[in-house]
């Protein structure tokens, strides 16, 4: 009976203490009413940015890639790619073969790019690039071949053709000197010429969502929208050219990189985001630009966490008010933290472990606590990402006038592949909210650098069919 009445008051103990910070966190609990009306403003921030008037003040920018066409299957040859904005900074090598049946072979090569780096001059940035790009080649004894190139490039910017591209403005952790508004194509080229010790053809700039669209087009026909939840957050689709004001011509699809991370900056959600939002914001390299993408990826969530945690222990709700340098310390909760703890059951053995590795002394209560806090912040995150692909899907929906839309979205990303219960809640939201749409969730194999390969790919074989 003293086991069973024990049992008892830690299951009363930790319903009380899930209560305690459900109250603490109703704001970041959003309802599906709530996500509708979220999902009907990122529809009209779409069609802000696609129409000619009122695309230069919008802030979801709506850029057009001049990807028009998915891999056919007879695509051929050998190619490089670079991979630059996720988790790791990779050079690769693609061989597409085209005897009967398409076959890809890949080898890759991880470089890091130390923060001072990340950080410093463009000059820098690139010459390193350049660098690791040597590296590999000379590795791979290629250095004499001039190949094609397609660069991987996650963030912002703004296309005139297939292989120029302007740089918006930089995101996540990069903040290099004067890239912004420059065409990264011409850096990557220069860097490559002051070295002198090989060549290349650079064929194809991408974004890592375009990137992942391509890689599961080529699985799968119906692939139309490519989606990143990792370190960033962002989605691309398949637009009517008639739509694109941006673009001449009306015939046909293009490509459209949304970039969705900037939904917010205008002021949008400020209604959604709480204090924690604002001291996200507040202390990251980009002060006011990418608001949704704060809410939601990877470089933020364990973040948001900490945050929480430590105006809860300030509160004396939580750690009996007392708090470590280290949980003070920004970065130091990390996303990969959220992941664990919510892999696991209810999370306590992986939230002591966690605050104990933080210098805390937490109590079971305390555990659960955290337990719960992961929980509803990486729920938010997958609801967000919900309610603006709800959005995408009935435009495209609309756009082809169907009843029911079969669509199938590529995604990639280490939130969306590592998180233990991420993927599941964000495909339960999405078929809640539209649920007249049958939508397969493809995770892309290695997309940002097989989808480089495939744009060039492809752009090689039209170029190709132009000439003949
Ligand atoms: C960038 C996007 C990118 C996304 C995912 C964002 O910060 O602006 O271009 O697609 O991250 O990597
Ligand atoms: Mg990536």
């Amino acid at each position: 009976i003293a086991s069973h009445l024990l049992a008892y008051f830690f299951t009363e103990l930790n319903h009380d203490q899930v209560q305690k910070v459900d109250q603490y966190l109703y704001h970041m609990r959003l309802s599906d009413e709530t996500l509708l009306e979220i999902s009907k403003r990122f529809r009209k921030e779409m069609e802000k940015g696609l129409a000619a008037t009122t695309h230069p003040t919008a802030s979801v920018k709506m850029l057009p890639t001049f990807v028009r066409s998915t891999p056919d299957g007879t695509e051929h040859g050998e190619f490089l790619a670079l991979d630059l904005g996720g988790t790791n900074f990779r050079v690769l090598r693609v061989r597409v073969t085209d005897n009967g049946l398409q076959k890809v072979e890949m080898e890759n090569q991880i470089y890091a790019i130390p923060e001072d780096i990340m950080q410093g001059s463009g000059t820098q940035l690139f010459d390193h690039i350049a660098g690791c790009l040597a590296n590999f080649m000379d590795k791979l004894q290629i250095k004499d071949k001039k190949l094609p190139l397609g660069f991987t490039f996650s963030f912002p910017c703004i296309q005139t053709k297939l292989d120029e591209s302007f740089l918006v403005s930089w995101t996540k952790g990069f903040k290099s000197r004067g890239v912004e508004g420059r065409d990264v194509v011409t850096l990557i080229r220069k860097a490559i010429q002051r070295r002198g010790d090989f060549d290349i053809d650079i064929v194809a700039m991408v974004n890592d969502t375009v990137a992942t669209m391509m890689t599961c087009g080529y699985d799968d026909q119906n692939c139309e929208i490519g989606l990143i939840v990792g370190m960033g957050s962002n989605a691309c689709y398949m637009e009517e050219m008639r739509y694109i004001d941006t673009v001449e011509g009306d015939e046909g699809r293009m490509c459209i990189n949304m970039e969705w991370g900037a939904f917010g900056d205008d002021g949008t959600l400020d209604d959604i985001r709480t204090e924690f939002d604002q001291e996200i914001d507040m202390g990251s390299l980009n002060p006011g630009q990418q608001l949704f993408e704060k809410m939601i990826s990877g470089m933020y969530m364990g973040e948001l966490v900490r945050l929480i945690l430590v105006k809860m222990a300030k509160e004396e709700l939580l750690f009996r008010g007392k708090l470590s340098p280290e949980l003070l310390t920004t970065g130091r909760f990390e996303t990969k933290d959220v992941s664990e703890i919510e892999g696991e059951k209810d999370g306590i053995q992986k939230a002591r472990e966690v605050l104990v590795r933080l210098g805390m002394d937490p109590t079971q209560e305390d555990c659960v606590a955290t337990h719960r806090i992961c929980q509803i912040v990486s729920t938010r995150s997958a609801s967000l990402c919900a309610a603006t692909l709800a959005a995408v899907l009935q435009r495209i929906k609309e756009n082809k006038g169907e009843e029911r839309l079969r669509s199938t979205i590529g995604v990639d990303g280490s939130v969306y592949k590592k998180h233990p219960h991420f993927a599941k809640r964000l495909q339960k939201t999405v078929r809640r909210l539209v649920p007249n749409c049958d939508i397969r969730f493809l995770c892309s194999e290695d997309g940002s650098g097989k989808g480089a390969a495939m744009v060039t790919a492809v752009a090689y074989r039209l170029a190709y069919q132009h000439r003949a």
